[in-house]
């Protein structure tokens, strides 16, 4: 019997797992990713007409992210993005020949013209805004119909540093001027393959003027008056989490 290997099996962004929520342990196909610790983990599409154990179950990867710790939930954000990126990486992007998987690295090559297409990350900003000591600005995304506010987020544009980014999308989706705008951490986002960089900024000046396809709803609230803020596990959560509670603990 040949060796098992602990599997990432997804379909449509869900994950294949136990009842407890641990990977399965399958044998390894020949098509499937491995990771460069060898063939003890795999990551692979559930197969057309694959039976699914009885024992298992598929569950949204946006689920797990509450079920699971937050290294469990990047190495699955990895599994994922590095998925995603073979899938759509089956042709050269230079010439259009079929690709093939390099042997030992991340990468796509072109048999015809050498191109290398490497797994890519989209960097996005995301900034948590306060007003004085107490305030925060949420805001309500137009396109989501539950009533959670959270911080506002967007693409870095093509030649641009990460702070001006900020600035353009708080002056585009609510017309806010900002001042000190800061670090705080980042968190790979697997949906599609983001990478999130969370800012700290403080107002500085104009009134709110709403982005209308963009956001519903924005204001300033009290730290002791917030709406439905994101699930744990995102990064908005914990960045709000750490805004406010120095403030509620003393
Ligand atoms: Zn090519």
């Amino acid at each position: 019997m040949s060796q098992l290997s602990i599997a990432y099996i997804f379909h449509h962004h869900q994950l294949l797992v136990d009842e407890h929520y641990q990977l399965p342990q399958v044998e390894v196909l020949a098509t499937d990713l491995t990771f460069h610790a060898g063939d003890q983990v795999i990551a692979r599409d559930l197969m057309e007409h694959e039976p699914i154990p009885a024992h298992l179950q598929l569950v949204p990867i946006r689920q797990l992210i509450s079920l699971w710790s937050v290294d469990e939930f990047q190495r699955a954000s990895r599994a994922v993005q590095l998925l995603e990126w073979r899938r759509n990486h089956k042709f050269c992007s230079h010439c259009g020949h079929e690709t093939h998987v390099h042997a030992t690295e991340y990468a796509m090559v072109c048999p015809a013209c050498g191109y290398h297409q490497y797994p890519r990350v989209q960097p996005c900003i995301i900034t948590i805004i306060t007003k004085g000591q107490d305030e925060v600005l949420l805001a309500k995304n137009a396109n989501n119909k539950s009533n959670m506010y959270g911080l506002i987020a967007g693409f870095v544009e093509v030649g641009e540093t990460l702070e001006e980014a900020v600035q353009r999308e708080t002056l585009e989706e609510v017309g806010l001027k900002l001042k000190n705008i800061r670090y705080m951490s980042s968190q790979p986002w697997p949906f599609p393959s983001n990478l999130m960089i969370a800012f700290q900024a403080e107002y500085e000046s104009g009134e709110i003027q709403l982005q209308e396809e963009e956001i519903s709803d924005a204001q300033f609230f009290k730290f002791d008056q917030l709406p439905e803020i994101p699930f744990q596990g995102s990064i908005a959560h914990s960045m709000i989490m750490q805004i406010i509670q120095p403030a509620t603990n003393t």
